[in-house]
């Protein structure tokens, strides 16, 4: 039985998280398949809007061939008297939410990146047409932000129109990205969090400040302060910045103490500007990652629109993998695209200077933003595409890092004795009060370790293990 009688499938909250493997699917709506989609909320006036008008634009589902992929343009038109245009980012991201309730339908990602599937299930019992689907939104929108007092549903799947309005959405974007550029995290009285994809990444919690944007690049500093303002008890809501406990790093205490309540203990400590050590986590949507390359102590940044094969031979899906689910993975860190705008885009990394890849279609949106010293030294697809290529290039144009690898070099010289670069009896090479090993899905926790080698290797090549901007070589 339905929760709404006259949706022909279950909607609630347990649907949220619902994978749809393409085996299952039955169509899927935008994807990696598809260049033009985006979902958009514009805030109208009272008179524009037809509350629970749902429009279909182009084949609906039921005339959509089973197994392919369909351009989608969702847009939300809404009209309240409390409704402003600042809040429409905050609308337009609970689509995903609500789009996840519904028995097999399931929401991927945001704005220009959607990625939808409606399983063969969900179709085989009845929901065949987007007019359900709109249906459910307007209830639930209704419901859950009462500010909404009129709201339509169009969805578009025409191609040529989905086509017009898409140009138009980016622009939107980027307007909405542009206004909370120029506010600095120090001066803003309070941060944000959001937790809409714990669905997908149980302990993942954003912290969104107005210097690093969410991960999926759909929720600015503001939209987390409209958000926590109309729905105080929903999955945007204020957090109090507390002490600044490390400018460089960007670590808060009350960004601390939030994240631990909101990840139920799991992550005890974040830090904002770097892909090391405490890391902000990666849910599944973060629009790109950023990847360590060891062999050259560089950051590669790939994001999800890339198709190819990256500078490491690893694919976006592949670093993706290893970036998601709520973790904080060294040298794995999942950014927005307007991240990379801030002057505190991996700050305590080294910034700018410590990134040597990335595609040209992301170098090209992001342009503007890297200091023009370095411009030509950041190499592309064009540039490199292996690591081996990479490392010719960041020489040939004397990119920071290569000054880096030098001094690696000395530190190792310096830092090892002669004699114990050959076999040396039994000595403790490490101790520690406690030693987490991952292995064949067991946590093994050695208590107050000593390890012993009968032989030290020290090898002089990149560090294997990610470095912070200043940070020496480990003395072993
Ligand atoms: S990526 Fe972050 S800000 Fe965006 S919806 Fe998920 S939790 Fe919220």
């Amino acid at each position: 039985m339905s929760m709404f009688e006259d949706i022909p499938v279950d909607v609630g909250v347990i649907y949220e998280g619902e994978r749809i493997r393409r085996k299952q699917m039955y169509v899927e709506l935008g994807g990696p398949n598809i260049k033009e989609k985006f979902e958009l909320t514009k805030v109208k006036k009272p008179e524009e809007v037809a509350d629970g008008k749902v429009v279909v634009i182009g084949p609906d589902l039921k005339d959509m061939e089973e197994g392919k992929s369909y351009n989608l343009g969702i847009l939300i038109e809404a009209a309240g008297p409390e409704l402003e245009p600042e809040l429409e980012g905050v609308v337009e991201r609970r689509i995903h939410e609500y789009c996840n309730f519904i028995e097999g339908f399931m929401h991927l990602n945001q704005r220009y990146d959607i990625w939808l599937r409606l399983s063969k299930k969900s179709f085989e019992k009845g929901l065949n047409s987007f007019q359900y689907i709109g249906k459910v939104l307007h209830r639930l929108f209704k419901s859950e932000l009462p500010i909404i007092e009129k709201m339509q549903v169009t969805f578009m799947t025409d191609p040529e129109k989905v086509k017009d309005l898409y140009n138009e959405a980016l622009q939107i974007y980027e307007a909405r990205d542009a206004r909370a550029r120029g506010l600095k995290d120090e001066e803003a009285d309070k941060f944000y969090g959001c937790v809409l994809c714990q669905s997908f990444a149980p302990t993942h919690v954003c912290v969104i400040t107005p210097q690093r944007y969410s991960n999926c690049g759909a929720i600015s500093w503001f939209d987390g302060r409209a958000a926590a303002r109309i729905d105080p008890k929903g999955p945007i809501f204020t957090i109090e910045k507390g002490e600044l406990v490390d400018p460089d790093k960007g670590e808060y205490s009350g960004v601390n103490d939030v994240v631990k309540k909101k990840s139920l203990g799991e992550i005890t400590k974040v830090w904002l500007y770097t892909g090391f050590g405490y890391p902000h986590t990666s849910c599944g949507c973060f629009e790109g990652t950023a990847f360590y390359i060891p062999e050259v102590d560089g950051l590669g940044i790939v994001h999800r629109g890339y198709r190819d094969v990256t500078v490491n031979g690893l694919a976006f899906s592949t670093l993706a993998d290893s970036t998601a689910g709520g973790r904080q993975v060294d040298g794995f860190h999942g950014i927005s695209i307007e991240y990379m705008r801030s002057p505190k885009f991996l700050q305590a990394d080294g910034g700018w200077n410590r990134v040597v890849w990335m595609p040209k279609e992301v170098k090209e949106r992001v342009k503007d933003f890297i200091p023009t010293e370095l411009a030509d030294k950041v190499a592309t697809e064009e540039e490199a595409k292996t690591v081996d290529e990479l490392r010719t290039f960041l020489k040939e144009r004397n990119h920071p890092v290569v000054e880096q690898w030098e001094e690696e070099v000395v530190a190792v010289e310096e830092a090892v004795p002669a004699e114990a670069r050959e076999e040396s009896p039994l000595v403790p090479v490490a101790t520690a009060a406690t030693i987490p090993i991952t292995a064949g899905g067991f946590k093994i926790i050695l208590k107050d370790a000593k390890i012993y080698a009968k032989k030290v290797i020290i090898r002089s090549v990149k560090s294997e293990k990610p470095r912070r901007k200043g940070e020496k070589v480990a003395k072993k």
